[in-house]
Order: structure tokens, then C-alpha cells, then sequence
């Protein structure tokens, strides 16, 4: 008897108590949640210099009671929740950085920030939306920290700068902080991360097992031929025509050896540059590009001929070239287990004929590194007005959120945490 009022207490009656004064706490801290969107909305920092964005969102947690650390990966904040009862580690992240974009919404709360990037005055924009990610994540921290009592294990918040990138030459994001150990101490077991969308309808949930976002890269290829007079190729060897046989190449190994059926990929060749004037062959052009791939292994694939071609091409018409690749982000690749274990929960708070399977997208988002290390799950959260058939793209001018859209953020990520740490 003992016994089973102990289950009852605790999988039924405080559960049920808990839900419907949760939903209570939800609706009373949407107000704050878009009054703290808005402040960020109108004061964006670019990538590795959101220091005031830091300072703010550092006020918050520690006025939450949370153990708060500044300076991570520069200008990150990380704070630690320590539920009443032992267990597993839960991680939760929001990137936190804007974009060299110069806002066109006539908002009351527009930003007239501006800033200087690669050299050029600019304005800066929350084109991305992350500023609905911190405010999100703020109201999380906040219902979690009231309810520290019915969590067992911790929580663990990870604001993250510089998303999009850091600027040349420095080092930040995802991958810096995972370098300065945010992962550890204490070690997490699981992480979990949102996008909103300016092109899913307010309410929805959107998720993907496996690859949800690709892996960048950037590709360089020298290609090295022998100068000549136009008019007489047979004396040279001509670097433009190499080039183009590789691009052939290139876009064979996505058409003839990518199986497709298992995910898409993309190679794409954005910038040549060779020669000088019409009648010359020149010495050697230079290509640039992009690859996407949500597999790792046609990554591996994609690479592996990309090289081969690169080299035997060249070659075999009298040449030579080389290739290099740089990673931009890896996979965003959603742990399958993971995404069966919290399915239930996405269904719960948004309502099964919310939740909807996407497509993946080719776009990439660091996110990934958290994934390479521990199991993650990220998923995009509906941010558009019902209905709106012009629903502007991420990083343009006129990018916008509806506000209505946070909320279920905010219940998404608190339900994923207590359903993960206390089943
Ligand atoms: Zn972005
Ligand atoms: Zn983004």
C-alpha cells in the first residue's frame, strides 16, 4: 500500500498537479518572453562581440539563483540548474549572435544598430531569429528554476555566440565552447536545440531523424596548365577547359554515384576566376565552391571522388590540380533513439497533428559539434502567422517572427527536459 501511494505520488497526482500549474506559469511568462525578444530584437551584437546581449541574459540567471559562467568561448554564458534529486545531465542551447544585415520591418522596436564588418559599415539584425532563441530560452531557465523541486538530474543552459560564424581569423561557436569544456563537468548525457521558422506556421513542430541540416563545406581547386596564344592550344595546356571537364566531373558523382534515396547532397562550383584577355590561354584558374551532405558516409563518398576527379582529370588532359576542403559545420544529424524517446513529448505539447516530419534542409548550423559528442536533438518551431503567403527567408531584410510562436518553445523545451531526466 506504502508502496503504491508512493507510485501514485509520484507518476499521478503530482504529474497532474504539475501540468495544469505549468501551464499556469506558461501563459504568465509569455508577456516577458516577448518583452525580452523585443530588447534583443532592437539591440543585435554580431558574432563573438554579444557582449551586451551576454550581460543581459547573465542578469537573468542569476537572478534565477543559477550557478552562471561568463566568458565561454568569449562572450557565451552557461548556467547549471541542479535539480532536488541525482541524475542524468541535460543540455540546452540558444545561439545568441546577429547578422551584418540592415533591418526594413517597420517594427516599434526595429534595430537601428549598426556596426562595422570585413571593413564595411553595415547594419545588424536579428535576421536569424536568434534573439527569440534567448528569450526562449530565459523563460525555460526561469519555469525550470521554480520547479527545481520535480526535476531529477540537472539542467544545463548553453548561450552560445557566433552561430553564424566568427568573424576571420577568430575562433568561436560551437566548437569553441566544446574546446573550453562545455560538455563536461558535469558531463552531458543529452542536448537539445531549436530554430524557429519564418516559413512554418505558428504552432507547428518540425523534425527529421538522422541529417535535419547539412554538413557545409568550402572547396578550393587550383588547377595548373601551360600558358599559350589563344589562337594555338595545341602549345599549351588549357586550365579553363580542365576546369570545366571537373566541374562535369564533380556533378556526375552527385547524378551517377550518390545514392540519393538515402539523402540529397549538393556540390556547387560559385566562383572561377582565370585568365585575362580573349586571346590567351592562361596558366591556371582557381574554383570555388560549396558541397551539402546530410550522410556522413556520402560525405566521405563525395570527397574521396571529388579528390580522385580533381587530380585524374587534370591529368589526363596534361595538367594538374589539387583540392582542398575546409568544414564550415558538420551534420546536424538528430540521434534516431532520441528522436523515438521524444517524439511523445512533441506530441503532447503541440498536439499530434502539430508535429510534423520535415525534409531536411541544406543549410548548415553548429549545432552539430554538440551532436558529434553527445546524442542531440534539434528541430525547427513554427514562427509564421497563419495563413501569410510571403513569408520572408532567414538573413534578408525583411525577416520576421510572429511573437506567437515562442510560447511553444518555451513549453517544448521544459517538457523535453522534465520527460527526459524523470523517465
Ligand atoms: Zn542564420
Ligand atoms: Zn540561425
Amino acid at each position: 500500500m506504502k508502496y503504491l501511494i508512493f507510485l501514485f505520488t509520484c507518476f499521478g497526482i503530482i504529474n497532474v498537479y504539475s501540468q495544469d500549474n505549468l501551464e499556469q506559469q506558461f501563459i504568465d511568462i509569455e508577456e516577458k518572453v516577448i518583452e525580452w525578444r523585443r530588447h534583443f530584437h532592437e539591440n543585435p551584437e554580431l558574432s563573438n562581440r554579444e557582449f551586451k546581449t551576454a550581460e543581459t541574459i547573465t542578469r537573468h540567471l542569476k537572478s534565477l539563483g543559477l550557478e552562471v559562467k561568463t566568458g565561454v568561448a568569449h562572450t557565451g554564458v552557461v548556467a547549471i540548474l541542479k535539480g532536488n534529486s541525482p541524475g542524468k545531465v541535460v543540455a540546452l542551447r540558444a545561439d545568441i549572435d546577429a547578422l551584418p544585415v540592415t533591418e526594413r520591418n517597420d517594427l516599434p522596436f526595429k534595430s537601428k544598430i549598426k556596426a562595422t564588418f570585413l571593413n564595411t559599415e553595415t547594419g545588424v539584425m536579428h535576421a536569424c531569429g536568434h534573439d527569440t532563441h534567448i528569450a526562449i530560452l530565459m523563460g525555460v531557465a526561469e519555469i525550470l528554476s521554480k520547479n527545481k523541486d520535480k526535476i531529477r538530474g540537472t539542467v544545463k543552459f548553453i548561450f552560445q555566440p557566433a552561430e553564424e560564424g566568427p568573424p576571420p581569423g577568430e575562433e568561436g561557436g560551437a566548437k569553441l565552447m566544446i574546446k573550453e569544456g562545455v560538455l563536461e563537468n558535469p558531463k552531458v548525457d543529452a542536448i537539445f536545440g531549436l530554430h524557429i521558422s519564418s516559413d512554418t506556421e505558428v504552432g507547428k513542430i518540425e523534425y527529421k531523424s538522422g541529417g535535419i541540416m547539412a554538413g557545409v563545406e568550402r572547396f578550393v581547386v587550383n588547377v595548373k596548365g601551360k600558358q599559350t596564344h589563344g589562337s594555338a592550344p595545341w602549345n599549351g595546356v588549357d586550365p579553363i577547359y580542365i576546369s570545366a571537364k571537373i566541374i562535369d566531373g564533380y556533378q556526375s558523382i552527385i547524378s551517377r554515384e550518390s545514392n540519393l534515396l538515402v539523402e540529397p547532397a549538393v556540390i556547387t562550383v560559385g566562383k572561377i576566376t582565370s585568365g585575362v584577355r580573349f586571346n590567351i590561354i592562361p596558366e591556371s584558374a582557381e574554383l570555388i565552391g560549396t558541397i551539402r551532405t546530410l550522410d556522413l558516409d556520402m560525405k566521405k563518398l563525395i570527397f574521396k571522388r571529388m579528390t580522385e576527379m580533381t587530380e585524374t582529370i587534370a591529368k589526363a588532359y596534361g595538367g594538374e590540380a589539387s583540392i582542398e576542403f575546409q568544414e564550415n559545420t558538420t551534420i546536424t544529424y538528430n540521434d534516431p533513439d532520441l528522436v523515438t524517446q521524444m517524439l511523445p513529448t512533441f506530441e503532447k505539447v503541440a498536439g499530434k497533428e502539430n508535429v510534423v516530419l520535415t525534409k531536411a534542409v541544406t543549410g548548415g548550423e553548429d549545432f552539430s559539434y554538440f551532436q558529434e559528442v553527445v546524442p542531440g536533438l534539434y528541430f525547427f518551431l513554427g514562427g509564421m502567422t497563419p495563413g501569410n503567403k510571403n513569408a520572408f527567408p532567414h538573413h534578408t531584410p525583411d525577416f520576421k517572427i510572429d511573437e506567437s510562436g515562442m510560447l511553444l518553445g518555451v513549453k517544448t523545451l521544459t517538457n523535453i527536459t522534465f520527460d527526459f531526466l524523470n523517465n
